[in-house]
């Protein structure tokens, strides 16, 4: 079984991030693909983010009717910061050994993975499935890192279509008040509607 990991703070979950998990669900041959909302970012310690909860509930509104998808509330549910170290090794445990794992993530992320908390046996240990982002080019961030270079029997650079999309830009347009409809899901859209997030007015 191949399973992919899609770890994120999703603040909110954008169509970016869908297209991604389906492109490495296809072009991989993935049997499913984990969303794994992250309680407490290591990377984002000093930044105002959504509560776990609601960035969770907004995962799972918008995998809904996605027979492959699905979301993991392992990390939501884990006191102190959240390592995804610890994150693949307790899936893979509860998996079995015969289930592979992949870890996805976009071209910003990949330059990052080495900083990470025993970045070492994430690479080694773990298949990475990385997507271009504009203004990141992923050979020459490989090629600048030693970690990475080292490891690139698991790294899996797709070359597909790259999207400008992010969760700043989104949560940015709500604030300005312009519509981001067609750039995120219309059920994540009523929801954040409904809990009045990211107006300005208050941060949840
Ligand atoms: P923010 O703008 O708040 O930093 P983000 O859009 O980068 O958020 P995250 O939840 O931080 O979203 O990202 C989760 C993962 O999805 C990361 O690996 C990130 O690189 C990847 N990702 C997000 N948006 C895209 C995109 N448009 N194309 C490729 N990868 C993406």
């Amino acid at each position: 079984m191949k399973i992919g990991i899609f770890g994120g703070t999703f603040d909110p979950i954008h169509n970016g991030h869908l297209y991604i998990a389906d492109n490495a669900r296809k072009l991989q041959n993935l049997d499913r693909v984990i969303f794994v909302p992250t309680a407490n970012p290591p990377h984002k310690q000093n930044k105002l983010i959504t509560t776990p909860a609601s960035r969770l509930e907004m995962c799972t509104l918008a995998i809904a009717g996605n027979e492959y998808f699905e979301v993991s509330d392992i990390e939501v549910n884990r006191p102190g910061l959240s390592y995804t170290i610890t994150t693949l090794n307790e899936l893979k445990a509860s998996y079995g050994t015969r289930a592979q794992l992949y870890f996805i993530c976009g071209a910003d992320m990949l330059g990052d993975i080495p900083n990470w908390y025993l970045a070492q046996e994430i690479v080694a240990n773990y298949h990475i499935i990385a997507f271009p982002r504009p203004g990141f080019d992923m050979k020459s961030i490989v090629q600048q890192q030693q970690l990475l270079k080292e490891h690139s029997n698991n790294l899996i650079l797709l070359d597909i279509m790259a999207v400008e999309i992010s969760a700043t830009l989104v949560r940015n347009s709500i604030k300005a008040g312009n519509s981001v409809k067609y750039l995120i899901p219309d059920q994540v859209i009523e929801y954040i509607q409904l809990h009045d997030l990211y107006s300005g007015r208050t941060r949840k």
